[in-house]
């Protein structure tokens, strides 16, 4: 069982359910009894294997870490209640304060939040690099940078940098590489393959199935030696590969208490099946739109890493095998014009998630862009012509004549 949606249809045998049910159930209890006394004591020790408290293991939440865990091949898997909850709980775990983070300038907005104000405050500098300027990024890497965060394709900017050089340059350094996988997921990019140590992923968006539930994954794909990393050297040295998600699990996710709910994992789990499906219809949708778009009159310009007109498409068909994920952009002539086409979309919705089944439509610059100031705003450049399209799994032609009504109206 080899391919990519067989592994995400069948998973992973766990204790089979005393009825015989074929799909995994859901596990909604707090607590789980344990047997002996003498049992209980070696499962708090971590020397017996039992669910004991959902806020740290729940059979329904496992059965979906470990069908992530065989579609990745990594080497172990946390879920968390959001993809937030998986940037956090990564960073806490491997710095410290008085520790640096090397990243990009294009970030998710709660991210780049979360780096300048929240951990800030607790002692953690963030730098900036350029990630596809691999010179750069070595030289702002030193002896107090405990890993180098990215996105896999930036948004708004839908930037695509070169994951196996960025790994290689933090390799060098002894710093692994902390990549947020949320608009590829495994199906569309092995982040192992390429070298990256933890990879995080927002399972809100492409992972849940159509948007039906908050939720994230923290997958340690076991090609960093945590030797290498001061607050993980001690454990390292005693128990071996597993000392991320030893941490992980037994620290800074038990006393966070950020656990993704077993209905959210079993709704999570059933969008795995069809992830594979899903993403490869986006990915052709959005590509034909983006043809369509260029090809429009009234549409100034079109910025999707499918095109050959992206400085990254050659970067993003080599890492992705071709396909480019559901997320484009494009220019019109002013914020007026793009109020007005977003106005007149009938069946697209205006709404601010991405990778959901449904075609959405947002502008950066008044909504999730709204609270930085002009000059930031160019920089993460973010302008008011500017509309972002997440691409769904509709019939093509529906979504082209869609926004096709809309420019020729303009
Ligand atoms: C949505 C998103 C997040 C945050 O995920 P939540 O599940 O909303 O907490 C992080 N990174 C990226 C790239 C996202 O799109």
């Amino acid at each position: 069982m080899n391919g990519f949606s067989s592994k995400a249809i069948h998973g992973v045998s766990l204790k089979k359910d005393i009825h015989g049910a074929l799909r995994f159930p859901v596990y909604e209890t707090a607590a789980f009894e344990v047997g002996t006394a003498r049992d209980m004591e070696l499962v708090f020790e971590g020397k017996k294997a039992a669910h004991a408290y959902s806020r740290i293991t729940n059979p329904t939440v496992e059965d979906f870490e470990q069908k992530i865990r065989l579609l990745s091949e990594a080497f172990g898997v946390v879920a968390v209640s959001s993809g937030m909850a998986a940037i956090t709980e990564t960073i806490i775990t491997l710095a410290e304060a008085g520790s640096n983070i090397v990243t990009s300038p294009f970030l998710f907005g709660n991210t780049i939040s979360l780096f300048k104000t929240t951990l800030k405050r607790w002692g953690l500098e963030v730098r900036h690099a350029d990630m596809t300027d691999i010179s750069s990024l070595d030289k702002i890497i030193d002896e107090h940078t405990r890993l180098v965060f990215a996105e896999v394709i930036t948004n708004p900017q839908l930037e695509v940098a070169d994951f196996s050089k960025i790994s290689a340059v933090a390799a060098g350094r002894n710093v692994p590489v902390v990549l947020d996988g949320t608009l590829t997921t495994p199906a569309l990019f092995r982040s192992k393959d390429a070298g990256i140590a933890v990879e995080i992923i927002s399972s809100t968006k492409y992972m849940s199935g159509g948007a039906t539930s908050i939720g994230g994954v923290i997958i340690d794909n076991g090609v960093f030696d945590w030797r290498k990393n001061p607050s993980l050297a001690a454990d390292a040295v005693k128990i071996g590969p597993g000392a991320f998600i030893m941490r992980l699990r037994r620290e800074i996710h038990r006393n966070l208490g950020s656990c993704l709910s077993p209905h959210s994992a079993w709704l999570q789990s059933l969008g795995l099946e069809t992830l594979a499906l899903r993403i490869d219809k986006s990915s052709a949708n959005a590509l034909a739109v983006a043809r369509f778009l260029e090809s429009h009159a009234n549409v100034r310009n079109v910025n999707y890493p499918g095109l050959s007109s992206s400085r990254f498409h050659a970067t993003a068909k080599r890492q992705f095998n071709g396909k480019f994920s559901g997320l484009l952009t494009f220019e019109l002539k002013s914020k007026d014009e793009c109020f007005r086409l977003m106005d007149s979309l009938v069946m697209i919705r205006r709404a601010t998630n991405i990778n959901d089944n449904k075609t959405l439509v947002l502008h950066p610059a008044s909504t999730i862009f709204a609270d930085y100031p002009p000059s930031e705003r160019a920089r993460m450049q973010v302008n008011e012509r500017l509309i972002r399209l997440s691409v769904g799994i509709e019939d093509v032609e529906d979504i082209i004549d869609d926004i096709r009504q809309g420019l020729d109206k303009l």
